[in-house]
């Protein structure tokens, strides 16, 4: 009886241990959606310039009328002139359509339509698309600290399926984890050379500054990418991201206001560059300590009036 029961515990700290390091990595897991999206209750004092600006900005469902414009930086600005990119196309499906985050400057959703097209012709049969921006762009409630103008993207590593999915099949379907459990590298039961391939042709678009994968992505691409390694320097090992990749696009032209980020260094970012990202410690560490909340007074002055608009 006793043995029974050591037994028992042991199997029970197993499974905490394998759960435990399964959320090591799905730190960014794609949650379910919902079927009756509820609007978010009114601020009791909008006003304050102690409001979260990302309180403000998930409170607006439209976007903001006039040219498309990103407003500031990646990680702290917002979006005007924000188109829709469509829930259903040829080759793409928007997934978690409640969220309402399947917006972008056009040029991001030009990108989309493009990558999705050329995608197909490696054979993937369509983009499962994950988060794009706010109707207005700026700071999130949950899952970001990017995306904030118009010009970042979350693709699934679920190819898209054969017919067009239901609203519970986008809201509840879950995406592919394609990171072993132990972190070290891809998971064989699940990584295809076609991932490869789709994420090589992500990064050949001249539009594309960065990728964001699991550094165990990053490893297999490093494998598989043979003679043609120019694409590689644009694909970044990150935390989370096994389900999955983030690509961003530049500043456009047209955006005067965008501030851009610092491209990649030119290296491919294999060999060594990745030791780092295998050491135990950033394995199993927190990835970083939440920053206090964004405010208006953090972001550009032009959101403030683009988030008060009605
Ligand atoms: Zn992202």
């Amino acid at each position: 009886m006793r043995a029974a029961a050591r037994l028992l515990a042991v199997l029970m700290l197993v499974t905490a241990g394998s759960a435990a390091a399964q959320e090591k990595h799905l730190i960014d897991r794609t949650r379910p959606g919902s079927l009756d999206p509820k609007p978010l209750p009114p601020l009791q004092n909008p006003d304050a310039p102690s409001t979260p600006a990302k309180e403000l900005f998930a409170r607006k469902s439209t976007p903001f009328p006039g040219p498309p414009r990103s407003i500031g930086g990646y990680f702290d600005g917002c979006l005007a002139g924000a188109m829709p990119l469509q829930a259903t196309g040829p080759t793409w499906q928007v997934m978690r359509p409640s969220r309402n985050r399947n917006w972008g400057n056009p040029q991001l959703v030009r990108f989309i339509e493009r990558f999705a097209n050329n995608a197909k012709k490696t054979g993937w049969n369509g983009l499962l698309v994950g988060d794009m921006s706010q109707p207005r762009g700026g700071p999130m409630l949950s899952d970001h600290t990017s995306h904030q103008v118009g010009l970042d993207v979350d693709i699934w590593f679920t190819p898209m399926p054969d017919h067009v999915q239901s609203r519970e099949e986008r809201e509840f379907g879950s995406a592919t984890d394609v990171v072993a459990p132990d972190l070290r590298d891809v998971d064989p039961k699940v990584w295809t050379h076609a991932h490869t391939e789709l994420i090589r042709t992500a990064a050949q678009d001249p539009a594309v500054i960065r990728i964001l994968v699991n550094a165990a992505i990053k490893k297999a691409l490093c494998r598989e990418a043979g003679a043609d390694r120019a694409w590689l320097f644009k694909v970044r090992p990150w935390y989370g991201h096994a389900e999955h990749f983030h690509v961003q696009i530049a500043c456009p032209a047209d955006s005067a206001e965008c501030k851009p980020q610092r491209p990649p260094l030119p290296s491919d970012g294999c060999g060594h560059d990745l030791e780092f990202w295998f050491q135990e410690s950033t394995l199993h560490g927190p990835p970083s300590k939440p920053k206090p909340p964004l405010t208006l007074a953090g972001l550009p002055p032009a959101c403030k009036q683009i988030v008060k608009a009605p």
